[in-house]
């Protein structure tokens, strides 16, 4: 069984709905099982800045999926949950990002393991240190409470109040 970890966000309305809606397939998914959900922050847009605020957070897994399976999977419950095709940095109803899978490194024209930006993204070192500060980047040796004290990261991350409850199960 690997351990993965993967960045979830939405930013258009209902972000919450889209959110709980994407958790709970892919927590549904054959061999996938939740170890930990992150709170949930409202995030300021990265990269094109005329669009809504985020909300965004990041999961802990343990599957039987291997790293290949995994990212079709979450591109079938992108789908799943209605997110439209658009340029890259627009809004979208819901981004499935994996970020770690164990300690493996892959860099295939589709797939980049650890997620290439992770590392520079205070919406996704936030919430990842909250659940996992202990987990070692593969590449960077270093663990993520490390990489959050190192960044200097401008964009704002706020927990969200008041804290919603996510229903992960079907
Ligand atoms: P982004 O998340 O970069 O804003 P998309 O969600 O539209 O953009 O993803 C674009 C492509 O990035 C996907 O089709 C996928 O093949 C590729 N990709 C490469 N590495 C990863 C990863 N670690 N997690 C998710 N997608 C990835
Ligand atoms: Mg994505």
């Amino acid at each position: 069984m690997a351990h993965a970890y993967i960045g979830f966000g939405s930013n258009i309305d209902d972000r919450l709905t889209y959110i709980t809606q994407a958790l709970q397939l892919l927590l549904a998914a054959d061999d996938v099982s939740l170890i930990k959900i992150s709170s949930l922050y409202e995030t300021e847009p990265v990269g094109y800045e005329e669009q809504g605020w985020f909300l965004n957070g990041v999961v802990a897994i343990e599957t039987g999926l291997s790293v290949h399976r995994l990212l079709p999977l979450l591109k079938e419950v992108e789908g799943k949950v209605g997110r439209q095709h658009r340029a890259r940095w627009r809004p979208r109803e819901v981004d499935l990002d994996l970020l770690i899978y164990d300690q493996c490194s892959i860099n295939t024209p589709n797939l980049t393991v650890p997620h290439p930006e992770m590392h520079q993204r205070s919406f996704v070192l936030i919430p990842f240190a909250e659940i996992a500060p202990d987990v070692l980047h593969p590449i960077l040796g270093r663990n993520i409470r490390t990489l959050l004290s190192n960044l200097n990261d401008e964009k704002t991350v706020k927990l969200m109040e008041p804290p919603p409850k996510i229903d992960a199960r079907i």
